[in-house]
């Protein structure tokens, strides 16, 4: 992809914006760009470079991100939305073309990284309840008070402030920014037998990965390992790319979102709105709480991936109305409920499953316009309750219904 029309090659030390940002190291990458950190000398912070592909179908989804990411920077002057932060835009050419970049806030790890890092264990119900709250602010902004639908939410595309190892913080190691290209080797410092060096290393942390993931997941053989302790790491987060965000007036494609975060009414080409979101952010909360995907369709003999999804829906969530659909070619169903699943696969107490089914259930409605809104699931108590994970509230007593009840009565009562 490193051709005309596509990414832009970066070496360490190049800048940008006639010398205000420096490249210091590659962040991440996506379908669409190459986003690396860099120094903003002008301001002596870090940022993160947003570098497009230069192709013109690129160049415009660029420029519509730069038009949606604007609306929301001056909708929210004190950046509280909890939603990425725009600070530049400009063009940069290179040998593959013009190149449209945005510079963002620097933000830390994606909440796939944290899944992965606690090994697909499930974070504590309060960690969970923390970021909640966050995605559903950002939700509630961009719905109600911009009218964009984000179109494709999922941990991937919503990052933590800080990053998991505070050694990978350029502000919290007190790294030394680089300033200019390392002399003396035009691949900026960057050897080819130490990018074969990166490769190898690349591979081993691969496979360890997986056995890592095979073991969580309790393989033949292996120990598994116990979720990471996580206090001390903020979880504040931000929702980022809107690569793909839309007005809800001017949808932009019939097939959105990430397959595993789709809606229903999208899977039906039924029309969507804001409540699509909704789907994607409840599917969100419930990986976070038990590590693992909600739906993860697979097409087989005789049924596509879209009647699987459909049929997994229905399993866990009950038949569509007729209405909604009408089932002809599935296999047999077998019905569930999200509480009992919370329970018997993922080992939720009663109460906790209980609850954040509570909390999830009534987002998980096959009609859009029965889901709530960001702002209802705001308002929901299980999202304003002191921590039931641990302590006291754990018991299984009947005492204890009491006194959830209790505590979520009292919280009404104060409002
Ligand atoms: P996609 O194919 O998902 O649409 P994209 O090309 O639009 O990708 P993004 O998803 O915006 O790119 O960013 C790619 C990756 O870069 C992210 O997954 C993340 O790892 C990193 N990244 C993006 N924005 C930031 C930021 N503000 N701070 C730190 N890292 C970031
Ligand atoms: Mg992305
Ligand atoms: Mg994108």
């Amino acid at each position: 992809s490193y051709r005309k029309g596509g990414y832009h090659a970066v070496r360490v030390g190049d800048s940008f914006a006639a010398g205000r940002y420096i490249a210091q190291q590659k962040l991440g990458w996506g379908q669409f760009s190459t986003v690396w950190l860099a120094y903003d000398t002008q301001s002596s912070k870090y940022v993160a470079l947003k570098i497009q592909k230069s192709a013109p179908q690129f160049a415009q989804a660029a420029l519509h991100e730069i038009e949606i990411l604007c609306a929301i920077a001056d909708g929210d002057p004190s950046n509280e939305k909890s939603v990425v932060r725009l600070v530049d835009h400009f063009k940069h050419v290179g040998p593959n073309g013009q190149h449209l970049c945005m510079v963002l806030e620097f933000l830390g790890d994606s909440l796939l990284r944290l899944i992965k890092y606690n090994r697909y264990k499930g974070l504590q119900l309060d960690k969970v309840r923390e970021i909640c709250k966050c995605i559903l602010t950002a939700l509630d902004y961009l719905h109600e008070k911009l009218g964009i639908i984000h179109t494709d939410l999922k941990p991937e595309n919503i990052l933590l402030c800080n990053t998991i190892n505070p050694s990978k913080d350029p502000i919290r190691s007190g790294m030394t920014p680089i300033l200019e290209r390392p002399e003396g080797n035009p691949n900026g410092g960057v050897s080819m037998s130490s990018i074969e060096k990166k490769l190898k290393q690349r591979a081993r942390r691969a496979i360890a990965r997986i056995s890592e993931r095979r073991a969580s997941m309790g393989g033949v053989g292996v120990v598994p390992k116990p979720a990471r302790c996580l206090d001390g790491i903020d979880l504040r987060c931000k929702v980022v790319d809107f690569g793909n965000a839309c007005w809800a007036d001017r949808p932009i494609a019939e097939e959105i979102q990430t397959r595993q975060y789709r809606a229903p009414e999208v899977i039906l080409q039924s029309g969507y709105s804001f409540a699509a979101d909704m789907w994607s952010f409840a599917c969100t909360a419930f990986e976070l709480a038990t590590g693992e995907m909600m739906f993860a369709p697979k097409n087989g003999q005789g049924f596509s991936e879209d009647e699987d999804h459909l049929a997994l829906m229905m399993e866990l969530l009950g038949k569509m109305p007729r209405k909604i659909w009408d089932l002809k070619r599935i296999r047999r169903l077998k019905y569930g409920t999200l509480d009992r699943l919370l329970v018997d696969k993922y080992k939720f107490s009663d109460a906790d499953a209980r609850d954040f089914s509570g909390f999830l259930r009534p987002v998980f409605d096959f009609e859009p316009e029965k889901r709530p809104t960001a702002k209802q699931c705001l308002q929901h108590p299980w999202l304003n309750t002191v921590n039931q994970a641990h302590g006291e509230l754990k018991s299984e007593s009947s005492d204890e219904k009491v006194n959830v009840g209790m505590s979520n009565l009292q919280i009404k009562l104060r409002k």
